[in-house]
């Protein structure tokens, strides 16, 4: 199983959230151990911590874009969308000299399936990148809890057939940074690999095909094509 390990890196003003401290642990951790992910960074995480980001910059992670406010997309106009996802670029751009384009993660995933946003991120250069796994690193205690849970979720993913796995991590949960060491190795010693979310099939790609579009096509193809219903 080769892994894509993700980090979300956002919320720079939430109370209980880490400092920026555990965004540099997680960094050394994964240059510590030659291991190459991916960090999704918020705008506005990046306008308050402009150092700590674009230490992620220098040190080589594949970065993409997590927006600018860290809303849900689907609530946002059309001009509310563009504005998210642009002022979120730039602060990117200018903090880490990074273009994030085409790696963008909606926030919460919200709006992955909506074909309106995911034809505005693709008119913006972007697309959105969803996981495979989520073992909701926010919600744990125990760091030492945080390994088994991606070693069960990846088996699980393997039993299935899968080749990939996009994890979801986020860089403020106090768990996620002391668990980084121990989670280097585990996919050093017990994965394929680490890859970035640019090597893996599809891309975390949701599908966004409308049930609805899926019906019309059938009852196109049988009006096109009668005889395909009564092959010979
Ligand atoms: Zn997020």
């Amino acid at each position: 199983m080769l892994v894509a390990l993700t980090v979300d890196v956002e919320d720079p003003d939430q109370p209980g959230h880490g400092s920026p401290d555990e965004v540099a642990t997680i960094v050394a951790a994964m240059d510590g151990a030659g291991i190459r992910a991916t960090f999704f960074i918020q705008g506005r995480w990046v306008a308050a911590n402009p150092d700590a980001a674009a230490a992620i910059g220098a040190s080589g992670h594949l970065v993409g874009n997590h927006s600018y406010f860290h809303a849900d997309t689907r609530f946002l106009t059309s001009e509310g969308v563009r504005e998210d996802v642009t002022r979120g670029h730039k602060e990117i751009e200018t903090a880490l000299g990074v273009d994030a384009r085409p790696w963008y993660r909606l926030p919460y995933g919200a709006g992955a399936e909506s074909p309106r946003i995911n034809r505005q991120l693709r008119s913006l250069g972007y697309r959105h990148v969803g996981w495979d796994v989520d073992v909701h690193d926010y919600a744990m205690t125990d760091a030492s809890a945080l390994v088994p849970a991606v070693e069960q979720a990846l088996a699980e993913r393997e039993r299935a057939g899968a080749t990939h796995a996009i994890v979801l991590l986020h860089s403020w949960p106090p768990v996620t940074a002391a668990a980084m060491p121990e989670l280097c190795r585990f996919v050093h010693e017990r994965c394929e690999g680490a890859v970035t979310v640019d090597q893996v099939p599809d891309h975390g790609a949701v599908p966004t095909v409308s049930p609805l579009v899926g019906r019309a096509r059938n009852l196109t193809r049988r009006t096109s094509n009668p005889s395909a219903a009564h092959p010979a």
